[in-house]
């Protein structure tokens, strides 16, 4: 079959390898001038940095992105990596000296041992989720759906909170509760709208330690955290090159500006110069509102998909600054990642964040460090640091252009506490807004990440109402993120062409 994909993302180059793989004729087309969409490589000044993922999951030996592109014959070099909290009046820095699996558990007993018994009562819990998850992986032998089954039972009592309930179920101070709900800040979510089981999810204890070992009994059971040798862009090169090897064909530059759509079948993709180029599916991805609304045509669709569209909630935008440094950040951080948070009340900067006030760091900044792990991103000497924040995509007061030199400032000052000097280091200075990200990834709101994991939330699903039209990437899945575009892009991949 011809097969036209929109957007070399790696929404676009999973399900792209796939059909080539098997034989059918790929045409890609993206906007820019290289494959990996928000995973490619930003380019400044003779530094390199990483402009979407940070920490990559799924990434492991026996994880599932690892093993599906194995299963293309790709093999990438990964470094195990974990990142550190910072709250507001605590810290939950890797201890130098490994401490165990529990070093969060003792460190929180330590700091707030009137929460002791909540604490135990939590980790009991977690350790019972990663039990359920550990079983769920295994082949599913009457044995193994039996020991699900009672795995479950001891976890059902909680299945029906929210984040918020659970976390104040096993603990009284908010201190603690954002500790493991401060990730969703980082969705744009607020946790009474996300399901409890999450935050076991978002709080993997392998996430904060790299030295904590993934196997128990001679088996993987906890899953772990890394960064790719030569940064992330390595996996759509690979993909790409995949592609091309194997017949498939990949149009930089390009922008589709329409699917053509008779008789609610796909016929082809019309690119901006007026092009015409025929085929029998058609894969869509980026902004779900803009690409159908725009570049299929609400009438091609149902009342049910229109539906979805006009009420999912994707992620808001984030502020970015790419630095080139001359000294060594490392010399003041544990992990290359931190997580900084300046506030507990994480419905309020929600709130705040949707309506569009900026906090300007004050609610919370990651530190990131790339030239750890990828020396060669800075040039000799040198070293990168990105500094980010979630952002509204559009500022209640002013605009993106005019505040983000303010912007930078402000957050600069902030980072100093954790990398005190940082101002008189800076070589050279990358500021990426949401209207630069709206442009490169060709969303007319920038959305960072995917879709806020608001639980019951439909989004748009790959089939769609449209014959031979499917849809992928980061708006197809629940909370985005690399591994769910890869495995998404797979799964919408396997539907459409599933195995006899
Ligand atoms: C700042 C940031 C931090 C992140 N951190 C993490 C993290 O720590 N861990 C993690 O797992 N994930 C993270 N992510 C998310 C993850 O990187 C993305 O969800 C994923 O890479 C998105 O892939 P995609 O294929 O959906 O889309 P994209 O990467 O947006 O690629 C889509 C491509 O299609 C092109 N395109 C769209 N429409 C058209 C058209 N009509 N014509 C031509 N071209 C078109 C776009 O220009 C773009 O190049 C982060 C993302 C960002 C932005």
């Amino acid at each position: 079959m011809k097969i036209n994909i929109i957007g070399a993302g790696l929404g676009g180059l999973t399900f792209g390898a796939m059909a080539a793989r098997d034989g059918h004729r790929v045409t890609i087309y993206d906007k820019n001038s290289r494959p990996g969409g928000v995973v490619a490589l930003l380019e400044h000044d003779g530094y390199k940095f990483e402009q979407g993922p940070l920490l990559i999951g799924d990434m492991l030996e026996g994880e599932p992105i690892y093993e599906f592109l194995a299963s293309l014959g790709i093999h990438l070099d990964t470094v195990r990596a974990d990142r550190d909290i910072i709250m507001p009046d605590y810290d939950m820095i890797t201890p130098e000296e490994y401490k165990g699996p529990y070093w969060r558990r003792d460190r929180l007993k330590e700091l707030f041992p009137e929460e002791a018994r909540g604490i135990d009562r939590y980790y009991k819990f977690y350790d019972d989720v990663m039990r359920l998850r550990f079983i769920a992986g295994e082949n599913q032998t009457l044995i193994n759906k039996i020991r699900l089954a009672l795995a479950f039972l001891k976890i059902k009592k909680y299945a029906g909170m929210n984040a918020d309930e659970l976390t104040r179920h096993f603990f009284k101070s908010e201190k603690i509760c954002t500790l493991y709900t401060g990730i969703w800040a980082d969705f744009c979510a607020d946790p009474a709208e996300a399901q409890g089981l999450g935050v076991v999810f978002t709080n993997f204890e392998t996430a904060f330690d790299k030295r904590i070992p993934l196997d128990k009994n001679g088996k993987k059971y906890y899953p772990g955290y890394c960064y790719i040798q030569g940064g992330c862009q390595k996996i759509p090169e690979s993909l790409a090159d995949y592609i091309t090897s194997h017949g498939g064909k990949i149009v930089y530059n390009t922008v589709v500006d329409k699917v053509i759509v008779e008789n609610g079948k796909v016929k082809g993709t019309r690119l901006q110069n007026g092009e015409v180029d025929s085929c029998d599916i058609v894969v869509g991805c980026g902004a779900g509102r803009d690409f159908f609304y725009d570049t299929v045509g609400q009438e091609h669709l149902n009342d049910e998909y229109r539906e979805i569209l006009d009420t999912f909630r994707p992620m808001e935008a984030v502020f970015m600054l790419h630095l080139g440094v001359d000294f060594d950040p490392m010399q003041h951080l544990r992990s290359a990642l931190v997580y900084c948070y300046g506030m507990y009340d994480l419905h309020a900067a929600t709130k705040k964040l949707r309506s569009g006030e900026y906090h300007e760091g004050n609610d919370g900044y990651l530190i990131f460090v790339p030239s750890d792990h990828a020396p060669e991103f800075a040039p000799e000497g040198k070293h990168c640091v990105t500094i980010y924040t979630v952002a509204p995509d559009t500022l209640k007061d002013g605009d993106w252009e005019s505040k983000k030199q303010e912007y930078a400032e402000k957050l600069i000052h902030l980072a100093e506490k954790q990398l005190p000097g940082l101002s008189e280091h800076i070589t050279t200075m990358k500021i990426m807004t949401a209207r630069d990200y709206s442009e490169y990834t060709h969303m007319k709101k920038s959305s960072f990440g995917g879709v806020v994991p608001i639980w019951n939330q439909k989004n748009p699903t790959h089939k769609t109402p449209v014959e031979g039209l499917w849809f992928v990437g980061q708006q197809s899945e629940n909370t985005g993120g690399l591994g769910n575009v890869i495995m998404g892009a797979k799964s919408a991949y396997e539907k459409a062409f599933p195995t006899k």
